[in-house]
């Protein structure tokens, strides 16, 4: 009897304890259910944004590596994009069912869902349509198992019962004991946030820890992915601003002016260049109408027809900025720009301009420089032929003038070419042994003629003996004869040219000294420079190009010599050439 109660005492005691267990065990089931439940929906609310943007610029590789790598680390079931119409986006589960190429046109609504364990989250991917995300953290498989085995086993022998009380029994500790293991490996610095969840046993502190895991890495994920979206939006900050600074700072360094105007042809940028072409700033141009940038009226009248609305037409003009010496002259090509506005290009032309003008001065000048000799020698001729039977002494006296204006032609001709020469940059000299005493002569015997017709007294001052020396004897008596030409050219009638040599056993030295116009300071500095010549109104009216001096002197330098003038405005000038004897000599760069 005590037998019969003991044993239904037990039995009672053992539904009791399976029904308090069930209880129990649904609950913590329902729990772990809703927490892989919110931890799916947490994933799938913080990844929409990031997988929409990453889609919106069409970076479909991205979003896949995104997805993966939150599929590895947080041992996601499911983690799907898909469009409206179900086709697949992205599946970090399932390679095969992801659709090789998307639609050109997405589906603008979204199919509703067949699925009810993934959270979805359906996202707008700007400009392009919707987008769904699925997520499934996935489900506590141990537990579900553990309960199935258990209610196989429960309900039955109080046997069973009492072998279930004790694994239910063993099954906590082991669980205390798995999430004290968890607790020492995270101390022992574990980031690996699945390593540290225990099985789900039939005890609530395994299902507890778990969510608290769970917690822990939906925690750490959010802000994994906040720091990529900071890390893209300042990337593409720093990226935006990079490409923006390079193009200014590109733009900047150019030396032609950039302007780029609005459509009501205001200015809306310029560049560093275009400030200074412009004589102004960029801070006051921008905003300034084109047209009160340009001082003169035919520049303004050209930026109105830009601004008229049906002319379309590329347009070039050139205009002078500034006045007096510092002005400048810009050549200006206007584009009309798609969609209204215009740019601006502009060029500082004003070398070319003054090179353009030397240029046609020294054809005109060559022109009449060649043409005196060549008549000269005509006329010479023609009197020969008419009258073979002339004088001796006659004869003599023509054939003179003749030999006198080939000469000249030679040294005009010379001289252009040297001149190319220079400008081309291949002057080149054929150094050999020059006795100079001939070379002083020649010269003296050219110029004395010139010299007598300017009613200048021409003096030479050579030492009884002169030395050999090592050079270009053509170009050398060129540069002679340039600083010679000038002093006749530039000292008005009844004045004096004399021109004193000396030479030691080092150097030659030259002095050419004329009671001339002169010239100021200011000119002195530049007259060796190409092109230049003196601001002196009687400068402009005798014939040259400005290439004379320069030319001497670059053949001076090639000697290993130098050339310098001293000048006194209104009084005279002298220049000075010291040519080394038997310097090495520079070969022209
Ligand atoms: P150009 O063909 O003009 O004479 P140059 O190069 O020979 O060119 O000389 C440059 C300028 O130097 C001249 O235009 C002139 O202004 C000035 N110059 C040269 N020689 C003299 C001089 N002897 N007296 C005054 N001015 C001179």
């Amino acid at each position: 009897m005590v037998g019969g109660l003991l044993i239904a005492y037990a039995g009672v005691v053992a539904v009791a304890t399976v029904a308090a267990w069930w209880g129990v065990h649904s609950r913590e089931i329902a729990q772990a259910r809703n927490a892989s439940r919110q931890r799916s929906d947490a994933i799938a609310a913080a990844l929409k944004g990031e997988i929409a943007e990453r889609l919106k610029s069409d970076d479909r590789g991205a979003a896949r590596a995104l997805l993966a790598d939150l599929a590895a680390s947080q041992q996601l079931t499911t983690a799907r994009v898909t469009l409206g119409d179900g086709t697949v986006v992205l599946d970090a589960r399932d390679a095969a069912a992801v659709a090789s190429k998307l639609p050109a046109k997405w589906p603008s609504s979204v199919a509703s869902s067949a699925s009810s364990l993934a959270s979805r989250e359906v996202v707008e991917v700007a400009g392009k349509g919707p987008i769904v995300i699925e997520i499934d953290a996935g489900e506590p498989t141990e537990a579900m198992s553990d309960l199935e085995t258990f209610t196989l086993a429960g309900g039955g022998l109080c046997v069973a019962i009492v072998i279930g009380l004790g694994i239910a029994a063993r099954r906590r500790t082991r669980s205390l004991a798995e999430v004290g293991d968890a607790l020492a490996a995270i101390a022992a610095g574990e980031q690996d946030l699945k390593a540290v969840r225990v099985r789900e046993a039939l005890a609530g502190s395994g299902a507890a820890w778990n969510a608290l895991v769970d917690e822990l890495s939906t925690l750490r994920l959010r802000k994994r992915l906040e720091e990529a979206s900071e890390r893209r939006t300042s990337a593409s900050v720093v990226a935006t601003a990079t490409s923006e600074d390079v193009v200014a700072r590109l733009a900047d360094s150019l030396w032609i002016g950039l302007v780029g105007l609005e459509p009501d042809m205001r200015v809306r940028y310029c560049n560093g260049a275009a400030g200074i072409f412009l004589g102004s700033t960029r801070d006051k141009l921008v905003g300034k109408p084109a047209a009160e940038c340009f001082s003169d009226a035919a520049a303004k009248n050209e930026l109105g027809k830009l601004a008229d609305a049906r002319s379309r037409a590329r347009l070039i003009f050139e205009t002078t900025v500034g006045e007096g010496e510092g002005a400048t002259v810009l050549r200006v090509s206007a584009r009309p720009l798609n969609g209204g506005g215009a740019m601006l290009v502009l060029e500082d032309v004003t070398q070319q301009r003054i090179a353009d003008r030397s240029r046609n001065a020294f054809v005109e000048q060559a022109t009449h420089e060649l043409r005196t000799p060549l008549t000269n020698i005509r006329l010479c001729m023609e009197e020969l032929l008419d009258a073979p039977e002339s004088d001796v002494a006659k004869r003599a006296q023509h054939l003179n003038v003749v030999n006198q204006e080939v000469r000249r032609l030679e040294r005009i001709v010379g001289d252009m070419l040297s001149i190319s020469e220079i400008e081309a940059g291949t002057l080149q000299l054929t150094p050999a042994d020059v006795r100079l005493a001939p070379v002083f002569e020649e010269i003296q015997a050219d110029f004395t003629q010139q010299a007598k017709a300017k009613n200048l007294r021409l003096t030479f001052a050579l030492p009884p003996k002169l030395p050999t020396m090592v050079g270009d004897r053509d170009k050398l008596t060129l540069a002679i004869t340039n600083v010679l030409g000038n002093a006749i050219k530039y000292t008005p009638e009844g004045g004096d040219v004399t021109v004193s040599v000396r030479a030691d056993d080092k150097e030659l030295i030259v002095q050419i000294a004329d009671t001339g116009i002169g010239m100021s300071p200011d000119d002195a500095s530049k007259v060796f420079e190409r092109f230049y010549r003196a601001k002196d109104p009687r400068v402009s009216k005798i014939t040259g190009t400005g290439l004379g001096l320069a030319l001497a002197r670059d053949v001076v330098k090639l000697h290993g010599g130098d050339i310098g003038v001293e000048s006194i405005k209104d009084k005279g000038s002298t220049f000075t050439i010291r040519v080394p004897l038997s310097a090495p000599l520079r070969h022209a760069a």
